[in-house]
């Protein structure tokens, strides 16, 4: 691949995610000048392109130069003169002959699906198997209601929660639910990375418009883990048309996220509002009682032949995560299977001994914080580390920091080693700061909290 069809290419990708305004006015007449050594140097026309570029946009650059050549590390930009002939002369020719669209479809036009496929809702999820307790009592009796009353009660409904909390499972329950009073009903349940990946798909492949058309078919459109919208601007300019027709029609639509509309970071004004505009219900973390309820339903489901005990052992040690549950419980009824012993407490304990009695913080170390952390903020872990003081990337290091400190109990001078060799005073401050303004700030507190799961339930 020449420079020239790399930039292209890489255009055409830079293009999808961000405005078409700062596209044009930032990437014109840009070109890459040389590629030595995993470092690209972009030539720019003027002193302001090579301001944007490598202060607002490097992350979008290098991720898409990354995507295409994995060996690509670093980007700089030099102010070259000059008209250069990269920049495609139509926006049309930028989506369409830059990119190199594989022409395949995308699946949300095939041919006469089965009603499931069409509708893409699993379903093991109902109301019926989901056990309510005071942590998502609110959240399924809002589900609920707009199961049986598509358009009427609460639109849009925002389900939020940390992870493995019920939300996937309550936000298709309406969707199967719905389906059951009406078998008519046209629902599409998709998560947001796969809308955005069909989006970017129907625009290479010139489908947008019955991309578009498809969407505004639908009756009831429940789309899930909607926090990776955030900072996609071209995903999120489409979602909030289709949001609008939908919504003026009275049609349905349904959200979950991982945090509250106000915790999603780079999601637009408008959209943000959109979110809030309705109801917004959240599942946290169940207490024993739910705990236990859960397990007894999944025991039952399963064929699972266990004592009362075992459960009462499994539910006690388990308290972060429906999820993990699940998984404590498939892990002991395989077990025994396997070795045909019954299931008791003391069998149980035996079991899950590496899960529960090494805590929490088995296994983590100040890596998995690093990454945790910069994905989470969608900055590199090499900018986190590194010594500058972008504005983006101070506060997620002063939560790394804090969160080596919290988690790991790791000592000041190693945390300042672990991020490029800061000082110790530097983490100190950190730590402290951070542990202040949780107390004051509660759109932080969630994120650490969040951040936290991602931790615990990843790792
Ligand atoms: P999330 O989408 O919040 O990450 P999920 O909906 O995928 O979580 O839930 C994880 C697992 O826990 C699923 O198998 C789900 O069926 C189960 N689960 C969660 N909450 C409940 C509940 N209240 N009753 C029964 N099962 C539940
Ligand atoms: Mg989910």
């Amino acid at each position: 691949m020449t420079n020239e069809e790399l930039w292209q290419t890489a255009l055409g990708e830079i293009e999808l995610s961000i405005s078409k305004a700062n596209f044009i006015t930032w990437f014109k007449n840009t070109s890459i000048l040389s590629l030595k050594d995993g470092h690209v140097v972009i030539g720019v026309p003027n002193g302001f392109a090579k301001e944007w570029l490598e202060n607002k946009y490097d992350l979008y650059i290098l991720r898409a130069l990354k995507n295409i050549q994995g060996d690509i590390k670093s980007v700089s930009c030099l102010i070259s003169s000059g008209p250069t002939q990269s920049f495609p002369q139509t926006n049309k020719e930028i989506t369409v002959d830059a990119v190199q669209a594989p022409k395949k479809s995308p699946v949300f036009y095939e041919k006469k699906p089965p009603i499931s496929q069409e509708s893409n809702l699993n379903q093991k999820y109902t109301f019926e198997n989901f056990v309510i307790g005071g942590s998502n009592e609110l959240a399924r009796a809002a589900c609920y209601a707009v199961s049986k009353s598509l358009g009427n009660v609460y639109n849009p409904l925002f389900i939020y929660g940390g992870v493995g909390l019920g939300k996937t499972h309550l936000i298709q329950s309406i969707g199967n639910e719905a389906l059951k009073i009406n078998p008519q009903t046209r629902i599409k349940y998709i998560s947001s990375e796969r809308f955005t990946s069909d989006l970017i798909d129907s625009i290479k492949t010139q489908k947008i418009q019955e991309f578009k058309e498809y969407y505004q078919k639908i009756d009831l459109l429940i789309i899930d883990d909607i926090q990776f919208i955030s900072g996609k601007e071209k995903t999120q300019e489409e979602f909030f048309h289709i949001f609008n027709y939908l919504y003026q029609l009275n049609k349905q639509i349904v959200l979950s996220s991982d945090r509250a509309p106000k915790a999603i970071q780079i999601l637009e004004e408008r959209l943000r509002s959109r979110f809030e505009g309705g109801m917004i219900a959240d599942v946290s973390k169940p207490d024993l009682e739910t705990r236990l309820a859960i397990l007894k339903i999944k025991a039952l489901q399963n064929g699972v032949e266990i004592t009362e005990e075992a459960l009462e052992f499994i539910a006690t040690n388990i308290k972060n995560n429906i999820r993990e549950l699940e998984g404590a419980l498939n892990r002991v009824s395989v077990s025994a299977q396997l070795t045909k012993k019954s299931l008791d407490s003391a069998y149980t304990k035996q079991i899950l001994s590496d899960i529960i009695s090494s805590g929490k913080k088995k296994g983590i170390n100040h890596k998995h914080i690093i990454k945790t952390v910069s994905d989470f903020y969608e900055i590199s872990p090499a900018d986190l580390v590194a010594k500058n003081r972008k504005q983006e990337v101070v506060k997620p290091r002063q939560i790394a920091m804090f969160l080596m400190r919290s988690e790991l109990s790791y000592s000041y001078p190693g945390i300042g080693d672990k991020l490029g060799g800061r000082d110790h005073t530097t983490a100190m401050h950190a730590y402290e700061k951070i542990s202040k303004e949780i107390k004051l700030d509660e759109r932080l507190d969630e994120e650490i909290t969040h951040l936290r799961d991602i931790l615990y339930t990843i790792n």
